[in-house]
């Protein structure tokens, strides 16, 4: 029915509307998102980024992240390995080409949770993928999780509330917000978009 290969934007793939990027401020609770939809729904691929930031406890190598060193991750670089990449308070954070091209081409979901440079990065390579934000309920709630944590000294927690400022000036650029009052509510909202059942 005369359906062309060029109709649309040729910068445009189809493949990539299965892509869904998180991102969001540090603290705001991506990874217990991410954590809930791993422990609900096991079925759901969710892509494991490569870090150079020691692992935290309680983390393992290839379930919360790949931990590489410096050198680990300047090769990835070089070889192109890598979707997109950043810094985020003195670690570099990137995420693995490969399986999340291979899933993309078999039509299966993906799901990334990454900071703000790696979700713009994702916006102009893939145009397509679809960007949440998720948001804090207020700027007080996320100082209070941010130091809560008590996982990290002070001046990491002021590098990351310094970056969560900037951060979340950035929720115009995205496709939609969630506001984080729920895990539960956040997860189903996200799985719903990601059409799993
Ligand atoms: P954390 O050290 O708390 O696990 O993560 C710090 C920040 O790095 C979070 O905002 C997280 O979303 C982001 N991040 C985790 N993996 C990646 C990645 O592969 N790429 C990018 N750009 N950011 C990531």
């Amino acid at each position: 029915m005369g359906s062309s290969a060029l109709e649309g934007s040729e910068s445009h793939d189809p493949l990539a509307r299965r892509l869904t990027v998180l991102s969001g401020p540090s603290g705001v609770g991506k990874s217990t998102v991410v954590a809930e939809i791993r422990r609900s729904h096991p079925q759901v691929w969710l892509s494991v980024s490569v870090t150079t930031r020691p692992p935290r406890p309680g983390e393992t190598h290839g379930v919360q992240y790949f931990f590489v060193d410096d050198a680990g991750f300047d090769r990835l670089v070089d070889e192109g390995r890598l979707l997109e990449w950043a810094e985020f308070a003195g670690n570099r954070y990137g995420t693995p080409r490969r399986p999340v091209e291979e899933r993309l081409a078999r039509g299966e979901p993906v799901l990334l949770e990454i900071d703000l440079q790696g979700a713009r990065q994702v916006r102009r390579s893939m145009p397509d993928a679809r960007l949440v934000f998720l948001a804090p309920p207020s700027w007080d709630e996320l100082v209070r999780r941010l130091t809560g944590r008590g996982t990290e000294p002070p001046e990491v927690i002021e590098r990351r509330l310094d970056a969560a400022r900037v951060e979340l000036a950035a929720e115009k650029e995205f496709d939609l917000t969630l506001v984080n009052t729920s895990v539960r509510d956040v997860c189903d909202e996200l799985l719903a978009l990601m059409a799993v059942q």
